[in-house]
């Protein structure tokens, strides 16, 4: 389907909740809409933490980010990248090094419908958009926009933040095979970012939260510290190994202290493939 001009109708779906436009939400941004803020007030009714969880694992995104640039990784493949919320993962990683080069990917045409801002690279780099859902890992690690972007002959690093909480687990473990077929794509020297919600500190507010997208047709998966640790399996933990996001090396020591664990509700961490 196309417009008068032949343009593809994005249909962007503004009387239901988005989990990207609620993230915006809690994030302070303004690419949200009624449904969305009506179901991001629900969640804040649970659970008031919602919007510090949010903002600490954006500036987990930002340390992780920064730390793999200045560890020499140079390619970035961004899944699950979410409405544009400055600074992007490749304003922190060009600012590190202006000749990196970012892919981003989401499976929410909103997020596309934003893009452009996603494309704003140094000269010396590049970035890119791709739309795509991560249980087709295949489709994502041949897409010409990262085999043109990418040489992923090359050193990766991969980050999945706050995304595969919405890949349910189906009859075979789907969520852990997704992301072992991600790592399996990437050679020795690759790293992978990601962040991940859990039920393990306050599973009454978590379990309500997951009805209210539920409601909003979006399935929540919560995963235990065991859980969330299979998706590094094979790979070399970095520094400080399986943690929660604001105490993933901060940059001050009071903000791993002042934030409870029930209200960050994620856990991060950040490995290397050998
Ligand atoms: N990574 C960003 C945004 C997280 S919000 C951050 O941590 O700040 C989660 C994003 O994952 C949303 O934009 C949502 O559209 C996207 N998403 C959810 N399921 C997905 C899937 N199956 N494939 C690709 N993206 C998905």
């Amino acid at each position: 389907m196309g417009d008068e001009h032949g343009e593809p109708v994005v249909d962007l779906q503004l009387d239901r909740a988005h989990s990207a436009r609620i993230y915006d939400y809690m994030l302070g941004g303004k690419t949200n809409f009624l449904a969305d803020r009506t179901a991001a007030g629900s969640v804040l009714a649970v659970f008031p933490a919602a919007l510090v969880a949010a903002r600490i694992n954006r500036e987990f995104t930002h340390r992780s980010t920064r730390d793999l640039a200045r560890a020499g990784l140079r390619q970035f493949l961004d899944i699950g990248t979410g409405i544009p919320t400055p600074p992007n993962l490749h304003e922190i990683a060009q600012g590190v090094a202006p000749d990196a080069r970012v892919v981003y990917t989401d499976n929410d045409p909103i997020v596309l419908a934003h893009a452009a801002a996603l494309l704003r690279s140094t000269p010396q780099g590049r970035t890119a958009y791709l739309q795509a859902d991560v249980t087709d890992p295949g489709a994502i690690v041949t897409a010409p926009q990262v085999l043109a972007t990418l040489d992923l002959s090359r050193p990766v690093a991969l980050s999945l933040n706050a995304l595969m909480h919405f890949v349910p687990d189906g009859d075979r473990n789907r969520a852990h095979e997704v992301v072992e077929e991600l790592k399996a794509a990437l050679p020795s020297g690759s790293a992978l970012a990601m962040s991940h919600a859990t039920a393990d500190f306050s599973p009454e507010a978590m379990a309500r939260i997951s009805d209210i997208y539920a409601a909003a047709g979006t399935t929540v998966t919560y995963r235990t510290k065991a859980e969330f640790a299979r998706f590094f399996d094979g790979w070399e933990l970095w520094q400080p190994g399986i943690t929660l996001p604001h105490q993933w090396r901060p940059d001050d020591p009071g903000d791993a202290t002042h934030v409870t664990d029930a209200e960050a509700a994620c856990y991060a961490a950040v490995a290397r493939k050998p």
